[in-house]
């Protein structure tokens, strides 16, 4: 037991000493700092010093490795154990393997052990990682040893071993760029590390012998020091200052005097069979008027067994936001302002973040505007207009926050970002992605189907006769920009946000006037028509459409509470009477909808190969550069830039034009041959059917021909009239053929066929502003 014992701790000091040994070791032969670690950076330093010295360095290395060995050895086994270190030919293997070198130990009968004849697991762990070292170590030798070789074979002269140091140089560049491509492309694609090593092995045949390892390529090295222990798990923090200069770009600096900064933060379960939390803080450039897009990053993630603490959770992240807004960030020698604009999550997400009471049957004042008292009946705590009578409601500012003027509503330990200039109510917008998309339109259609006593309740016979319509006709009128095609309402339950978002704004305003009662079609209108305004930035500036949408969504809040009952108006419905206040200050809703935090949640979701060691997963990743890609900010052009036209048309060229059927801009693709990707909307309001796509070299310009909608009438006349928010009835397609410059398209439009005979279609214009087409939400 006791010689066990001995053992065990013999192994963990050889596993702290390990660490240190071998970057003393490569810092006492090749002078670098070993931190960061980095295989590459050493490689030049082997390269740019003389061969006479490496020479030197070389026999140091073997003797100091020789000895570091059997020491190493001896330490954690004990004088007694024989451990040989087997390579197949030391001075001349340069097969870059790691198969090149074996730690053998001879057994007490005089038989040899490999690695996995040891029978623990602790002991097993200790051999490769052991053996790992030393071939790490020997691989830098023999990669120093063939540049050598090269020297050797071009000649004794000293000139020409100049020379030839030059060519080695040269191809150390050539590898070192291969190597800097080579590990974009893995990190992009999220390659398995068993392809990057076939991958590599192909290269090195291939012209590239001295391509180090794929660990070595992905920059993947221990991170266990740089992670923090908290009380309930454990915590990285990346950073944010770092993550703003990755991301700006000179063209940004240029326009923008300051920065804004929007953060995020959501509670993710990666796995279904172990309770595992992981937050992580995001953050990206603020764009309220969409003349730029950024790229969320990785600001801190937090990994336990239940959720952070916020304390802990936000202390470096505020002690440094802090800092910022104090002292603003140097970029190229420039300091620029830094503003915390707001704060993007989910209303448990938020609630946590400002330390107050979130949604649930606990509490009765959940409201974050104002300090209505809701009432608990069948498990729901709702907010009725009795509720709003009763308890007279006051708005809340920041200033009632900070002194915590209803106490009821907030948690006993204050929030930690109380400490930043930022308005405690309205920094943190209620996100349209969360609180529209899958809360109040799933909960409507939810409603529908599931109340069956409920008024306008529809039956499972309809749902069944909707789905049919979207399968044999709407499936075909749909344009490919969504990043989902349509489906059937029979599978609901599995609708993600933007699909929810689609059928709130585009094709749900068709199906609910075919298929359901005129009241129920009326009600939904009043909140599609005030989600339209509210997303579009032109609607947005109009004061009148503005005060038009609040009183909309009051009297769709109302309508709910008299045609399903008290119980529908949850916290989420409440909410959208405050909502419109939200895009006055912050902008349109898509401004700070969750979607683009919600795509990089998903990759932090599938950058978790296994169960164990969530954390070290993700900053490995991130390191990789899966994670943390440099992608700075797209600065949006305010004109059209010229498309890229494809599939020419080779039988119809004529007059010096060449005809095209598919032109792709930044936000649409236009495509001649498909229907539903040639309807689009002009400057001046015409309605057109695109049938083909014409470049006039000559001119350098790009025309589209097609067939315009001569008749056009409102779909709707309440709440609104329906061309107000540019819905339309379109008919009657012109005879003659028009054409137009590329210029003068103002949007793409969905088109949807209302009646048959005579033939007449719904057309909505789409919003391309968003960035939400492309979002996998
Ligand atoms: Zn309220």
């Amino acid at each position: 037991m006791e010689a066990r014992s001995a053992r065990s701790s013999a192994r963990a000091k050889m596993l702290r000493e390990m660490e240190l040994e071998t970057d003393g070791l490569i810092e006492a032969c090749f002078g670098v700092d070993p931190n960061p670690s980095n295989e590459i950076t050493r490689h030049a330093a082997v390269c740019s010093t003389s061969k006479r010295q490496r020479s030197a360095t070389r026999d140091k290395m073997a003797r100091v490795l020789e000895d570091e060995t059997n020491a190493l050895i001896e330490g954690a086994f004990g004088q007694q154990s024989n451990y040989n270190v087997l390579t197949r030919n030391p001075s001349d293997d340069i097969a870059h393997g790691e198969d090149s070198v074996q730690i053998q130990r001879t057994d007490s009968a005089g038989g040899s052990l490999l690695e996995e004849d040891v029978d623990d697991a602790e002991g097993r762990n200790i051999w490769k990682s052991f053996s790992n070292k030393y071939k790490k170590a020997l691989l830098e030798r023999q990669m120093e040893k063939e540049i050598d070789e090269i020297d050797d074979n071009s000649g004794q002269e000293r000139e020409a071993t100049e020379h030839n140091e030059v060519t080695a140089v040269a191809n150390y560049d050539e590898t070192i760029r291969l190597v800097t491509d080579l590990r974009k492309c893995f990190g992009d694609h999220g390659i398995t590390q068993s392809a990057q090593k076939d991958i590599l092995a192909l290269f090195r045949s291939r012209g590239f012998p001295d391509l180090p390892n794929s660990r070595v390529i992905m920059n993947s090295q221990s991170v266990s020091h740089l992670i923090q222990n908290c009380s309930n798990g454990q915590m990285y923090y990346f950073g944010i200052a770092q993550g703003v200069r990755r991301t700006v770009t000179s063209e940004y600096l240029a326009k923008c005097t300051r920065i804004d900064l929007d953060f995020s933060t959501d509670g993710l379960s990666p796995y279904k069979s172990v309770k595992r939390k992981v937050w992580p803080i995001l953050c990206r450039l603020s764009a309220t008027d969409f003349s730029w897009e950024s790229v969320p990053f990785l600001v801190s993630v937090f990994c336990g067994k239940t959720d952070p603490l916020p304390a802990e959770f936000l202390k470096d992240f505020v002690c440094e936001a802090k800092d910022l807004e104090t002292s603003g960030i140097k970029i190229n020698g420039v300091r620029y302002e830094v503003y915390i604009k707001k704060f993007i999550a989910d209303q448990p997400a938020r609630a946590k973040l400002k330390c107050v009471n979130g949604e649930g049957p606990n509490s009765l004042v959940q409201c974050e505007r104002c300090t209505i008292i809701g009432k608990h009946s069948d498990r729901i705590t709702h907010f009725s207009r009795t509720e709003v009578r009763l308890s007279q409601p006051t708005l809340r500012t920041d200033e009632t926050f900070r002194r915590r003027l209803q106490p009821s509503y907030h948690k006993q330990d204050d929030s930690p970002l109380l400490a930043l200039n930022i308005d405690m109510v309205f920094s943190f917008p209620y996100d349209p992605m969360h609180v529209l998309y899958v809360g109040i339109v799933k909960r409507l259609w939810d409603y529908l189907v599931e109340i069956k006593g409920a008024i306008y309740h529809i039956t499972k016979k309809k749902i069944t006769e909707i789905s049919e319509f979207i399968n044999q006709e709407l499936k075909y009128q749909i344009p490919s920009d969504f990043s989902r095609s349509i489906r059937g309402l029979d599978c609901y339950k599995l609708f993600k946000a933007t699909e929810w978002r689609r059928f709130l704004l585009y094709d749900g305003i068709l199906i609910f006037k075919k298929f359901m009662q005129r009241g129920c079609y009326k009600n939904f209108l009043l909140l599609s028509c005030a989600v339209r305004i509210l997303s579009i930035p032109e609607y947005v500036k109009d004061r009148r459409l503005m005060s038009d949408a609040q009183r909309m969504l009051e009297i769709f809040v109302v309508d709910c509470e008299q045609k399903f009952g008290k119980n529908f108006l949850t916290i989420k419905m409440h909410s959208l009477t405050h909502i419109v206040k939200d895009v006055e200050i912050h902008g349109p809703l898509d401004s700070f909808s969750a979607f683009p935090f919600e795509s990089y949640l998903s990759r932090i979701n599938k950058s978790m190969r296994s169960h164990g060691r969530c954390i070290e997963q993700i900053v490995g990743r991130v390191r990789e550069g899966y994670l943390l890609q440099p992608i700075p900010v797209v600065m949006r052009s305010p004109s059209r830039p010229q498309p890229v036209l494809t599939c020419e048309v080779t039988s119809s060229s004529s007059e010096g034009k060449r005809e095209y059927l598919k032109a792709s801009l930044p936000d649409i693709i236009i495509r001649a041959d498909r229907m539903r990707d040639s309807i689009f909307k002009t400057y001046d309001g015409a309605v057109v059917r695109v049938t083909g796509i014409l470049q006039d070299s000559d001119l350098n310009e790009v025309v589209v021909v097609g067939y315009k909608f001569l008749l056009s009438s409102d779909f709707f006349h309440s709440p609104l009239r329906s061309k107000v928010v540019g819905i339309e009835k379109v008919s009657r397609m012109d005879s003659l053929q028009s054409h137009w410059r590329i210029q003068d398209i103002k949007c793409k439009c969905v088109l949807m066929l209302y009646k048959s005979s005579p033939k007449e279609w719904l057309c909505i214009p789409m919003m391309h502003d968003s960035g939400v087409l492309q979002s996998a939400g």
